[in-house]
């Protein structure tokens, strides 16, 4: 079995080559093109193992991505490249379009070719399989509603408009021209390899180096979180197993606003690495608003929980504690990232976004 994954190199792609790459019946090719984003030092552990590869190839570059489902006979596209952060999408919209809009269409085009030239046993059983984000539902009232795989979309932001431009495109290849795929719309994630951009992260090194915390609005928004391990786990069932042409949503059941992750986060930091004198929450500040900030989002996860039985492991709790004992040991990872692209005061003023 070959299974391509694009964005290998970023927070979740790295999760889903870890867990393929133990098994070594699975041969498994990264195609990222190293954005800011893109760490290989996330890939340490597999990276030298007969099973895994990587190219350091752009989703956009059609031709490259033909020439290396040929080489590597690729059974499985498992599409997970993306530029993934909303502040970002609302700073600069067009590298959205490109990676995540255009790059989706050409990485469609070139499978399409592909696919078309296979045996007809390899077509029966080849499987495109597009990750998405809840973010393409858009904005639920705080007090009532869940996402099922029936939401219709209403994006937002200029992050989630193009994850949903790309969820069409996929879906129109399949009834257009019965390229075998499967869709799935996930949750927050948070865990190990995570960018220090985003919220779970970037508050707990922000609390270590003591500097503010800062949290939009109120902090009320509330988002729905997943551990990334549990999430790649799901996302291997989909691919492998998935009804062609649904989707499925993928979720912890564990909402939160953001200040009480924030909170959550100063409380075990207090347990496990206090703060003289005071507390960790001392350093919480509110910063004005993100425009376009949905409020809530939140997942049903019945349909994957039901018909490939996935379940997620962490709770809340427990993979947040997990989380925060990573970053306690793994300086060698986040340091050098927090040093040289995203030290100081750049960080101050972006406390969420993650995808
Ligand atoms: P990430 O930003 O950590 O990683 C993205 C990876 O894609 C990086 O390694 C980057 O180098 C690579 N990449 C970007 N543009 C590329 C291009 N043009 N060609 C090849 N590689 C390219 O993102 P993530 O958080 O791991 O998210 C992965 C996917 O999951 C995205 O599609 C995102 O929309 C989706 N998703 C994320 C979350 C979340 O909470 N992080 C939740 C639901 C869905």
């Amino acid at each position: 079995m070959n299974i391509l994954v694009t964005g290998g190199a970023g927070f979740i792609g790295s999760a889903v080559c870890r867990l393929l790459a133990r098994n070594e019946q699975v041969r498994v090719v990264n195609v990222d093109k190293l954005t800011y984003a893109g760490n290989l030092e996330s890939l340490q552990a597999i990276s030298n193992l007969p099973n895994y590869v990587h190219y350091n190839a752009d989703v956009c570059d059609d031709v490259a991505i033909l020439d290396i489902l040929r080489r590597e006979e690729i059974d499985i596209v498992m599409h997970l490249a993306a530029e993934s952060h909303v502040d970002r999408s609302i700073d600069s919209p067009g590298a959205f379009v490109e990676t995540n809009v255009v790059g989706t269409f050409r990485l469609l085009n070139a499978t399409l070719e592909y696919w078309r030239a296979l045996p007809a046993d390899k077509q029966l059983s080849f499987r495109f399989h597009h990750v998405s984000t809840d973010e393409v539902f858009g904005d639920l009232p705080f007090d009532e509603g869940i996402f099922t795989e029936e939401t219709p979309y209403a994006p937002s932001s200029p992050y989630s408009a193009s994850k949903a431009a790309s969820d069409h495109f996929v879906r129109a290849w399949h009834e257009t021209y019965g390229l075998p795929v499967v869709l799935s719309n996930c949750s927050n994630n948070y865990g190990p390899f995570h960018f220090p951009e985003k919220l779970i992260p970037l508050v707990i090194l922000n609390a270590l180096e003591e500097k503010p915390l800062p949290v939009y609005g109120e902090g009320a928004n509330v988002r729905d979180w997943l551990h990334v391990e549990d999430h790649a786990r799901a996302l291997h069932l989909v691919a492998a197993r998935g009804t062609l042409g649904e989707s499925y949503n993928i979720g912890g059941r564990a909402e939160r606003t953001n200040l009480q992750v924030v909170e959550a986060i100063c409380d075990i930091l207090d347990k496990k690495r206090p703060r003289t004198p005071g507390s960790y929450r001392d350093l919480i500040t509110f910063v004005s608003d993100r425009p376009g900030h949905d409020r809530r989002y939140a997942i049903d996860p019945s349909k994957v929980e039901r018909d490939l039985g996935w379940k997620a492991e962490h709770t809340f709790e427990s993979g947040l504690a997990s989380t925060i004992d990573w970053y306690l040991r793994n300086e060698w990872w986040w340091g050098p990232i927090r040093q040289q692209k995203y030290g100081g005061e750049r960080l101050g003023g972006k406390i969420e976004g993650a995808a």
